[in-house]
């Protein structure tokens, strides 16, 4: 294996173990819990895991899919862990279970609660499933408790936070989730409010319509009135942050200008991807040498058609056309069949599937 140049490694790596899971989120990337999980054996895992550690990132993120539907999924954090490398896990706190929360504490750098509302109905109608909102709820109580008890006796402490992806329907609740939620939570580390980007079911022109942030929008997110507004409800000791995340574009000119972003994604089977948020991949961990990935995944993002593609793309419309124009370019056949067959957003989508109807 060729030895990596460290000043040229990825800083961070996404690994979305698996493409199953319990919700059905309107603006899904993944499109999980709608396709094949594509996850691996145990043992491919540790070996993926190894493949990811040896290009010597900064931290590994575990998302997806849902995790915590792996039951060892803990044990593939700690290899990580074990090789020096911090790592993150997210969830949407559906499947959590008590059992697993000093296993969090004692593995992950930070476990992250996905949650997209202040309240109920918007949380559930954005995650397409009644009672979401409740489970994230119980998780983030569990994961406070432990905290809290960890404070107590003087254990490492357990580190958990909330990651927000703002949209049109859950933007005008930002303030009152400052105040409402983060405030329940005494041992929160962070609440970080991300931009809703043009990825997979989010770059449906149906979702682009109606539900993806304006361009004024993304800009007051941007707004450090704003953020001192949000830190001023939340109680001082959060962490509260917002990105418009537009550095996930790639746009030739971003690149240039910040060498030091160089994300990598990796989907559940080892499969590594071109580019984060856009279909197209460049081969397998779980056969040729990650570094020679890593080589061929940033080739990409200079690649004519890819380059010719962004450039012109400012507004959050153009870049949402341009990320179709490369799912279509890049995506395999099964990629493209898959795209075909996504039904349009609607906008007023009434309820959310009931909680008996999706396994999980
Ligand atoms: S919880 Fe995450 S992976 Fe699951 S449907 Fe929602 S966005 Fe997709």
């Amino acid at each position: 294996m060729r030895l990596m140049d460290l000043t040229d490694r990825p800083t961070g790596i996404i690994w979305d173990v698996t493409y199953a899971c319990p919700l059905r989120c309107t603006h899904c990337y993944s499109e999980s819990g709608r396709r094949s999980p594509k996850h691996v054996s145990h043992a491919d895992m540790l070996r993926i895991a190894d493949a990811l550690t040896s290009l010597r990132p900064f931290m590994i993120t575990l998302a997806g899919g849902e995790p915590l539907v792996l039951q060892r999924i803990t044990e593939v954090g700690e290899h990580i862990a074990q090789a020096g490398i911090p790592v993150l896990i997210y969830t949407s706190g559906w499947s959590l279970r008590s059992s697993v929360v000093p296993e969090l504490a004692r593995v992950f750098l930070q476990t992250v609660v996905s949650v997209d509302g202040a309240t109920a109905d918007v949380h559930d109608r954005i995650r397409g499933r009644a009672g979401s909102f409740d489970r994230a709820m119980k998780a983030l109580t569990m994961l406070e408790n432990e905290a809290a008890r960890r404070a107590v006796t003087g254990e490492a402490p357990l580190r958990y936070g909330i990651d927000y992806t703002v949209v049109r329907s859950n933007f005008r609740q930002v303030e009152e989730f400052c105040v409402g939620i983060a405030g329940r939570f005494p041992h929160l580390s962070s609440v970080s409010f991300g931009v809703a980007v043009p990825s997979g079911l989010a770059n449906r022109t149906s979702y682009t319509e109606h539900e993806l942030l304006t361009d004024a929008e993304v800009d007051q997110i941007d707004d450090p009135a704003l953020v001192a507004r949000l830190r001023s409800l939340a109680p001082n000791s959060i962490e509260i942050r917002t990105s418009t995340n537009r550095e996930l574009q790639m746009h030739p000119d971003d690149i240039a200008a910040t060498p030091d972003f160089r994300p990598l994604q990796v989907e559940p089977d080892g499969q590594v991807r071109a580019m984060p948020i856009y279909e197209g991949t460049v081969g397998s961990l779980l056969v040729e040498d990650p570094a020679v990935l890593w080589n061929r995944a940033q080739a990409r993002w200079h690649d004519p058609f890819v380059v010719d593609t962004l450039r012109p793309a400012r507004t959050m419309a153009e870049w949402a056309a341009a990320a179709r124009r490369i799912d279509q370019h890049f995506g395999s056949a099964e990629s493209r069949t898959r795209i075909a067959q996504r039904p349009a957003f609607l906008p007023l989508t009434p309820v959310p599937v009931s909680a008996d109807s999706i396994a999980g």
